[in-house]
């Protein structure tokens, strides 16, 4: 298993090794990423497809915590029927929802929204220069377990660029 620590650190109850524990102190990882991946290893004894899965990135937003994995890892994460990460939900106390980082942000934008429709993505010029708003169908307000900011964070997390999500 590939994780935002290393395969030390995923195995140890506590301590950070050096070079996971300066990552920390620079906030390229969080108490949920070593929390999290930690809880994923101890899973993979039972769980074989973990083995060789590759989680990059989690978030934590107040009702949800994200689980970002490479391309086509997301069905190991998830496990049958979602056996696994309802295991890890009851761990963290929250709901988990895993999303793929694709090449294309499109991809991974779907995948954080879904259900809801993605109807456009589009370049608008604002004041302060570009920016990529993303526009769903305002059916869906209030329906996806993230709100906007913590939305406009993550993606930013997964895919580097800041994107805008807005209900019309
Ligand atoms: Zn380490």
């Amino acid at each position: 298993m590939k994780a935002p620590i290393c395969n030390v650190c995923l195995k140890s109850e506590d301590e950070l090794c050096s070079m996971c524990e300066d990552k920390f102190e620079n906030g390229k990882i969080t108490d949920t990423d070593i929390n999290v991946s930690r809880i994923l290893h101890n899973l993979s004894k039972e769980h074989a497809s973990l083995k060789d899965s590759e989680i990059i990135k989690t978030f934590e937003a107040e009702n949800v915590v994200v689980i970002a994995t490479a391309k086509g890892d997301g069905a190991k994460v998830v496990g049958r029927s979602g056996e696994i990460v309802k295991k890890v939900a009851d761990e963290v106390d929250k709901s988990i929802r895993v999303v793929e980082k694709s090449n294309e942000d499109l991809e991974t934008i779907k995948g954080l929204l879904s259900p809801a429709e993605v109807e456009s993505v589009n370049t608008v010029f604002t004041p302060n220069g570009q920016e990529k708003k993303i526009v769903v169908s305002d059916e869906y307000t209030g329906k996806i377990n993230l709100s906007e900011d913590e939305f406009e964070e993550i993606i930013k997390g997964i895919t580097g660029t800041h994107y805008r999500l807005a209900f019309e």
